[in-house]
C-alpha cells in the first residue's frame, strides 16, 4: 500500500499532505512498527484502512481540507478510528476532501483537487465527492479499505465514479463521536471497499451503541430491529421485490446508465425476483429542502470557527498590516473570510438567511415539513414497516411492496474534471448531482453504491439500493447479488 501511494498519490492528491503516511504519520508508524500479535485479533487484523480528514485521529493532524482548521491535531480517536485500532486495523492516514464536506467533485479543498483514479496527464476525470479521496485510495489500491462520510450522498456518488462499493448505513448505526459535523441531522459515517462482503465486515466490526454520540441508536432497539426483521423476513418466500422509483427516471439520466439499470433490472427478474414500479411523490423536492436544512445546520455549526475558541488564527503581522482600528468584529470577519473558502462561505450566507426570523417560516419550517413527507413516501413503498415510527406490523399485507429500491447513483459518469471547475461558478446547478442520494440522507436510511462493469466504458458506472430503515442485512444481500 505505501508503495502505491508513493507512486500515485503526487498525481491523484487522494491522501492529504498532512495525512500522507511517509511524512506525517505518528499513528500509522506506531501501527506499522508494534510487533504484531500472534492471534489476529478480528477479521480486519492487519488490514490498510484511509480515514477521511474530518474524521479524528488521535495526534494525526485534521484538517476538513479547510485553512480554518490548520494544524488542529485532535487529542482523542473518533469512536470508530478506535474501533478499527482494536479490531487490529493498521490506519494509513488522512484523505482529501471537500472542504467541511460540502461539495460533490473533492474539487473545493484547500490541499486542490483529488483526480479520478483512471485519469490520465491529457484526460482527467472528477473522482466525485466530497469523500472523493477514500474513494480514490481504494480504487487505486492505496488501501483496502477506507471511512468516509455521507451527509447527501458524499460516499456513494465518489464510490459510483471511482468503481468501488460505497455504503452509508441507517442513520444512528455508526457513531459519529469524532466526525467534525456538517449536518448534524443528515452525517453519517460510512464505508468504502472493493467488495459487498469487505463493506459488511468492517460494518459489523464498527457497528455498536456509542454513550458519546447522543444520536447512537440503543443496543436494546438494535436487538429488537435485528429479531424483528429476521422473523417477518423468514416468513416470506426467498424472491426479492425490487422496487423502480419511477420519479428518478428523470431524462437528464445519460445512456449507459440508463443501460446499466435496465440491464442489471432485467437480469434480476431472470434470477426469479419481481420488479414493482413504485411511487416516491415528494423526491421532486428533497433537493430543496435538503440544501434548506444542511445549510442551516452548517452556518450553526460552523459558528463556533472564530480564530479565538476554533479554527485559524492569522498571525499578528497580518493584522498589524492593516491597522490599528480592527475591532475585535472585523477580526472575526477577517479569520472567517481567510479561513473558509468560497464554497463554505456561500452555503453560511444561505444557511444563516434561512434561519433569519423573517425566512425562517418560509424555508427552514416548510424544508421540515418536506423531509417528513420524504420519509413517509419511502415508508409506504417498502414491504418493512419502519422499526422507529409505526409499530411493526405483518409481513403479509405488503404484497405489493418493495423489499428494497435501486435507482442510479447519479445521472452521469465521471465528468471531466475540467468541465468541473469551469461549471462549479454557476453556483446551484452544480447541487443537482445529489439528486438520488439526497432522498436515503433525509429519511436516515442505508444505501450502498454499487459499481457495474460495462465493457463499453472505460470509466465505471454505480447503482444504488436504498433499504428501509435498519434493514443493513436485506441490503447487503441484494447488494450482493448485485455485484
Ligand atoms: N454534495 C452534497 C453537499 O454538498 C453532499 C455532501 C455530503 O454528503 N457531505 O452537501
Amino acid at each position: 500500500c505505501l508503495r502505491v501511494i508513493k507512486e500515485k498519490n503526487d498525481f491523484l492528491n487522494a491522501f492529504v499532505p498532512t495525512g500522507l503516511p511517509t511524512s506525517n504519520g505518528p499513528e500509522t508508524s506506531l501501527s506499522l512498527e508494534s510487533p504484531r500479535p500472534d492471534k489476529p485479533r478480528s477479521q480486519l487484523d492487519g488490514l490498510t484502512f484511509a480515514v477521511k480528514d474530518n474524521i479524528c485521529i488521535k495526534g494525526t493532524i485534521t484538517t476538513c481540507a479547510s485553512r480554518m482548521l490548520t494544524g488542529f491535531t485532535p487529542e482523542y480517536d473518533a469512536t470508530v478510528v478506535k474501533k478499527l485500532k482494536e479490531c487490529g486495523a493498521i490506519i494509513l492516514g488522512k484523505t482529501n476532501m471537500d472542504e467541511f464536506g460540502m461539495g460533490s467533485h473533492s474539487t473545493f479543498s484547500h490541499f486542490g483537487p483529488t483526480k479520478h483514479p483512471s485519469s490520465t496527464e491529457s484526460s482527467i476525470y472528477s473522482a466525485g465527492g466530497s469523500s472523493g479521496g477514500s474513494a480514490a485510495a481504494v480504487a487505486s489500491g492505496m488501501c483496502f479499505g477506507a471511512l468516509g462520510s455521507d451527509t447527501g450522498g458524499s460516499i456513494r456518488l465518489p464510490a459510483s465514479y471511482c468503481g468501488v462499493i460505497g455504503f452509508k448505513p441507517s442513520y444512528g448505526l455508526l457513531s459519529r463521536h469524532g466526525l467534525v459535523t456538517y449536518a448534524n441531522s443528515l452525517d453519517s459515517i460510512g464505508i468504502f471497499a472493493k467488495d459487498v462482503h469487505s463493506t459488511r465486515l468492517i460494518f459489523d466490526c464498527l457497528s455498536e451503541h456509542d454513550a458519546t454520540d447522543p444520536t447512537s441508536l440503543d443496543t436494546a432497539t438494535r436487538k429488537r430491529i435485528g429479531n424483528q426483521f429476521q422473523s417477518l423476513r423468514s416468513r416470506s418466500k426467498r424472491c426479492w421485490k425490487i422496487g423502480i422509483p419511477i420519479d428518478y427516471n428523470v431524462h437528464e439520466i445519460s445512456r449507459p446508465l440508463r443501460k446499466a439499470w435496465i440491464n442489471t433490472l432485467a437480469a434480476l427478474r431472470d434470477l426469479g425476483h419481481s420488479i414493482i414500479p413504485v411511487k416516491l411523490n415528494s423526491t421532486r423536492h428533497a433537493i430543496s429542502s435538503y440544501y434548506i436544512i444542511a445549510l442551516a445546520e452548517a452556518a450553526s455549526n460552523l459558528a463556533k470557527y472564530d480564530g479565538v475558541r476554533f479554527g485559524f488564527a492569522p498571525r499578528t503581522s497580518m493584522i498589524c498590516n492593516l491597522g490599528e482600528i480592527l475591532t475585535s468584529l472585523n477580526k472575526l470577519a477577517m479569520v472567517r473570510d481567510m479561513g473558509f473558502g468560497r464554497e463554505v462561505r456561500r452555503r453560511i450566507l444561505l444557511g444563516n438567511y434561512s434561519l433569519t426570523s423573517r425566512s425562517f417560516q418560509n424555508y427552514f419550517i416548510h424544508a421540515q415539513k418536506i423531509r417528513r413527507l420524504i420519509q413517509q413516501d419511502f415508508d409506504e413503498v417498502f414491504a418493512l414497516p419502519n422499526p422507529l415510527r409505526k409499530p411493526l406490523k405483518s409481513y403479509g399485507n405488503s404484497f405489493n411492496r418493495a423489499d428494497v429500491l435501486v435507482s442510479p447513483v447519479s445521472v452521469s459518469i465521471p465528468p471531466s474534471l475540467e468541465s468541473v471547475l469551469s461549471s462549479e461558478n454557476l453556483g446551484l446547478d452544480s447541487y443537482i448531482n445529489d439528486v438520488f442520494t439526497i432522498p436515503a440522507s433525509m429519511a436516515g436510511l442505508p444505501s450502498i453504491s454499487i459499481p457495474i462493469r460495462d465493457a463499453r466504458n472505460e470509466l465505471p458506472l454505480g447503482l444504488q439500493v436504498i433499504a428501509q430503515y435498519g434493514d443493513e442485512n436485506g441490503l447487503f444481500d441484494i447488494a450482493n447479488i448485485i455485484q
